[in-house]
């Protein structure tokens, strides 16, 4: 390896992302559910810095508390890295450095954003040149949020939120993220959700097995207004969440007080997205909930997919 190669650091950003409409269809027999998505990639993003090496390592840095993440074969950069190198007969391997923003297990894909980027800088690191379309079929084993964070942008994801068609939308969304300082696990949230859903079967109709997004929701991002989105956000995984961690609900009361257009659990919580009517609002809202000494971040939205930034 000559020394230039050996200092080369490729830099790659991935962008988290907000679920404006999340339904969950009835449990399979596989333990899964399908579900059908709107989402939305936001300007809270990873950046990945690939360097070479003999082996394989990840180093996390940026604002979020990492001290929790395991930096092994389980964490999902490094299973990203590996799983390319197996795929194209790369026999070396990469050392990884991650500004991590999007806050672990928050319900806002940062583990997936972390791996998209980190395929597509090992990507370009090694050569290995594979298409887009192979890299985001390696998303898609990584997990179901992967290739969103690859594709960005708004869209439209069913089976199990990985088979995604793109959603027109007009102009930016200005949202406001009030970040929790704990993480909620994904399947104990679901799990919830299927027992609310056996406690009242006698009272609410069956879930769908194969669920779908509602046209009002496309129209509203296709108009790129605030106000008609603010009226059909949806997650089914709120409830759940909300039994969960009862006190999110106070903090969604909170925004909502302080002119946020609607305020809804991301994902599988326990992020708070609030949707503001436009910039001044979501300041104002920042101000307010800051000053209520949440931890609170702005974030506007759609925004690229996965990219390379410098190399
Ligand atoms: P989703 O909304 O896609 O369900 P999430 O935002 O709730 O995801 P993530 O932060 O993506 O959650 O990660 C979920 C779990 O994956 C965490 O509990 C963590 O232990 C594990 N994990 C493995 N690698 C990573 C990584 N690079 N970053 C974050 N979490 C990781």
């Amino acid at each position: 390896m000559t020394t230039s190669a050996a200092s080369r650091v490729v830099h790659a950003r991935a962008p988290g992302k907000i679920n404006v409409f999340l339904k969950v269809g009835a449990l399979l027999e596989d333990g899964y559910h399908d579900v059908a998505t709107a989402f939305q990639a936001v300007s809270l993003s990873e950046n990945v810095h690939a360097s070479a090496a003999d082996d394989f390592s990840v180093r996390f840095t940026g604002s979020i508390d990492t001290s929790s993440l395991a930096t092994g074969g389980s964490n999902l950069a490094i299973k990203a890295a590996t799983l390319l190198a197996h795929r194209a007969g790369f026999r070396k391997g990469v050392h990884l450095e991650i500004e991590k923003n999007v806050p672990i297990a928050g319900g806002m894909g940062g583990g997936s954003a972390d791996a998209a980027a980190t395929l597509l800088a090992c990507d370009a690191l090694w050569g290995t040149d594979l298409t887009r379309e192979e890299l985001l079929e390696l998303a898609t084993q990584l997990g179901s949020d992967v290739p969103f964070a690859f594709t960005g942008g708004t869209a439209i994801g069913t089976g199990r939120g990985d088979q995604l068609s793109p959603a027109l939308a007009k102009g930016q969304f200005q949202w406001v993220l009030a970040l929790a300082d704990f993480g909620m696990s994904t399947p104990i949230v679901y799990s919830e959700l299927d027992r609310h859903r056996d406690r009242h079967s006698q009272d609410i109709f069956p879930a769908s097995a194969q669920p779908q997004v509602d046209a009002s929701v496309l129209q509203a991002l296709r108009a790129g207004d605030p106000h008609m989105l603010a009226e059909v956000l949806h997650n089914d995984l709120q409830a759940p969440a909300l039994h969960l961690e009862p006190q999110l609900g106070a903090v969604i009361e909170l925004g909502e007080e302080n002119g946020a257009l609607a305020g809804m659990v991301s994902g599988s919580g326990p992020t708070i997205a609030f949707l503001a009517a436009d910039l001044d609002g979501a300041l104002e809202l920042q101000i307010a909930l800051s000053a209520a000494r949440l931890t609170v971040v702005r974030a506007t939205g759609p925004v690229h997919g996965a990219r390379i930034i410098g190399d």
